[in-house]
Parts: C-alpha cells; structure tokens; sequence
C-alpha cells in the first residue's frame, strides 16, 4: 500500500466529543466522527482513524482528496486574482469556458456555484426558450426517481420519493415520465411542452442507466417537436463513467448540458453548457455573485488537466472494470442482482432488505486490527454506491474489494 495509507495524520489526535456539532443544524445523519483531512483516498478523522474512502465528497473528488494539483492552483490564483466581479470578464472563466465548448461540441457556457443552481438556470433557459421560440411553452418532462438537486425549482424537477410532500406547493410544469419508456414521454408532451431533462444514469436514484435506444428515441422525438433535450451530467460528467460525458456512450448529444461535482473536484462550480439555438439568455436574465469567479475556474481547469492528459480516462475504465469485476464476484456469492453502472459510478445490491446503512457503518469501523475503515455510500436501503477517485489505485481498489467482502463474512 502505498506510505501515505499510513503516514500518521497531519493533525494531533483529539476526540470526537472534543466537538460541539449541536451548533450544525441536523440535515442529514451522519456517523460519530469528525473529519480533519485527506490525501488522494484516503480519509483521517479527527481521533487519527484512516479511512478508504469510496464515497469522496459523493462522486466530487475527481483527483481525490486535497490533490496538489489543485492545491496549487488555488494559491496562485488566490494571489493573482479572486473575484473581479461577475460584471467584467476574468482569464480564467473565459478559459475554462473555450475548454468546455471545445470538450463538448456545445457553444456557450455559464458557470454557477454547483449542481443544483446549473440545472436551475437550464430550466430557465428552457422556459426562455419557450416565451422566444414555443409561444409560452415552459413544462420540461422529467422522469421518476430522478434527481436534479434541492433548491425549489430543481427539487419539483426531481422525481424523488422523499421530496413527494416537502416544501409545498411545489413550482408548477414538471411531468413526470419513466425511464427508458419513450411511450410515456411521448404521452406528456404536448403544446406547453419545451424541453425534455433527464440523468444519463441516475446516481441518486441507485445507479441506474438511461439505455442508449431510450436516449436515441429521445433525441429523436426533441428533434421531430423541435424540443430542447436537456442532460443532467452533474454525477455523471467529467470522467465518471470512462468517458467524459455520459453521453457519449450512446452518442446523444444534448442541446444543453449541465456540470456541476467532479467539475471543481471539491471546489464548489457547477456550469450550464448549451448549444447556439439553444443558448438564449439575454442581458439581465440570469447572474450570481460568485459565479465564474477566477478561483473555482482554476481549480476547475487543473481538474481538466488531469482528465484530459493521455492516459488518464483508460486508467479510469481499467479500474472501473477491476472494480466492477470483484463487485460482480460478490454479487455472485451473495446471490444478489448483477452490478450496476459504468466507470467508477458503480452499485452492489445486497441480500438483506435494510441491509445497506448497517453494512456502510460496520464497514467504517473496521474489524480487525490495523485495518483502514471503509468509506461506501447506502444509496438504497438494499444497495450500495461506489464512487471512489478517479485516479484510486489498482491497490487501493483491491483493499477495498477485501475489506468489503470482510464486511459481508465472504
Ligand atoms: C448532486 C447532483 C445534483 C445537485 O448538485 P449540487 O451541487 O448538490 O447542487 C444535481 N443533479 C445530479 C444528477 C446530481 O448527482
């Protein structure tokens, strides 16, 4: 295993009750233990525990934890420039901007804080479209259990169980479709009808897939109605699944596209891509303080980079098959539904029910002395998510793959 697996941690050990996290509001549970800090995938708790972590950020650590190719992006530009003002144009946006046209085959692009606030701003540039080019058309068909993120508008857009009655009423023009089922979009659409959003795998949801036909008879029916196909790549893009975006597999190109997670590989940007026809904001439509601002752009571009250099997204597949193979021997031996996903967005069913939350926890709390915990994400009651780095090592993929079946008594 590599030195850094058991170089001891950065920072003195100190307890966990040495915290106060009553002062955080309870969104979420989470287990007993504080984190201080990271390298590559690896994770240390606040107690000087380590930690294999395939969870990294949910799917947003491209290069790991604290890489130094992103470290040193920021602190130089922190030192040249950290926000002249979404009014004036700054290098590195515009930088970043040209690479993600040039990347994607779209031609405009505008930068936002992340995931949800990018598909927020396409569900405004689709209803735009709508006023300019539809009559007034502004419904975008969405699909079951997808998820588009958890401000209001993106929430109504996602098709999440547990988001059925929060925060009502929900914002208006989001029917709901099923996935590869293109009958049951087609019997949504209709004159109000814009645009079509959709996940090419839906990761919260459990990792599944958007089949390449589904995708190609959507592509098929936007471009018969003149609709606007919109992918959500914010889990999916930038590498995840062995290719930079996930719908380059079936070869669907979107009219817009959005970005959010892997793109700043920890640093918060997300980005709305969109073609010519489709890109029709005009001044005073859409804006955010923070957005496109030069020190989430370097970060972003140092991700690029790294993506982008020979190699790299083959090294990707190479784990992402090693991954999914001892995945598959699991599922095997447990006798549990083939493993789902491409790439390193991968997901293992598990025999039991309510299996998935007790397994992650016992699996963070290793068993046997001088073991690492495991870090995996309970995506379902019964299913595990795996979204490591994309640059894990074929080591670390095999200590994981042991310390799982360990955790399963196999
Ligand atoms: C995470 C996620 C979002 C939301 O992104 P945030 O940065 O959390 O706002 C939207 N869509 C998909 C597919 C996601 O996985």
């Amino acid at each position: 295993m590599t030195t850094l697996a058991d170089a001891s941690p950065a920072c003195p050990p100190q307890a966990f009750q040495h915290y106060n996290v009553q002062a955080l509001m309870p969104v979420t549970q989470r287990p007993a233990a504080v984190f201080t800090h990271g390298r590559g995938s690896w994770l240390w708790d606040s107690e000087g525990r380590r930690y294999l972590d395939l969870v990294q950020g949910w799917a947003v650590n491209t290069l790991g934890h604290a890489p130094p190719a992103i470290a040193q992006a920021l602190a130089a530009q922190s030192q040249r420039l950290l926000q002249p003002g979404p009014g004036l144009y700054n290098d590195r946006a515009v930088e970043l901007a040209e690479r993600l046209v040039r990347l994607s085959g779209l031609e405009r692009c505008y930068f936002t804080g992340g995931g949800a606030e990018a598909n927020e701003g396409a569900i405004k540039l689709a209803r735009k479209f709508g006023a300019l080019h539809r009559g007034g058309a502004h419904q975008i068909v969405t699909f079951e259990h997808a998820f588009h993120g958890r401000t209001l508008a993106t929430m109504s857009a996602s098709g999440k169980p547990g988001f059925e009655r929060l925060f009502e009423p929900k914002v208006p023009g989001f029917p709901k479709a099923r996935l590869n089922d293109i009958a049951s979009v087609a019997a949504l659409v209709g004159p109000q009808t814009v645009a079509v959003m959709l996940e090419p795998i839906q990761g919260e949801a459990g990792v599944i897939e958007a089949e390449a036909g589904f995708l190609r008879d959507l592509r098929r029916l936007c471009d018969e109605l003149g609709l606007l196909l919109i992918v959500d790549e914010v889990q999916t893009g930038i590498g995840r699944t062995g290719q930079l975006w996930g719908w380059l597999s079936s070869g669907v190109r979107p009219d817009v596209m959005t970005l959010g997670k892997g793109l700043g590989g920890g640093v918060p940007i997300g980005a709305l891509l969109a073609s010519e026809r489709a890109s029709c904001f005009a001044p005073g439509d859409q804006g955010g303080t923070y957005h496109g601002n030069p020190l989430v752009c370097a970060a972003a571009l140092a991700v690029l980079d790294a993506v982008t250099a020979s190699g790299f997204l083959e090294q990707v597949r190479a784990r992402g098959e090693q991954l999914q193979q001892g995945l598959s021997a699991i599922a095997q031996a447990l006798g549990t539904a083939p493993v789902r996903g491409r790439g390193l967005l991968l997901a293992l069913d598990l025999p039991q029910p309510e299996q998935a939350a007790q397994l992650a926890e016992a699996l963070r709390l290793p068993a046997r002395e001088g073991d690492p915990g495991l870090l995996v994400n309970a995506v379902r009651p019964q299913r595990l998510r795996f979204v490591p780095a994309l640059n894990i090592s074929a080591d670390e993929v095999a200590l994981a793959l042991r310390l799982l079946r360990g955790g399963l008594g196999l």
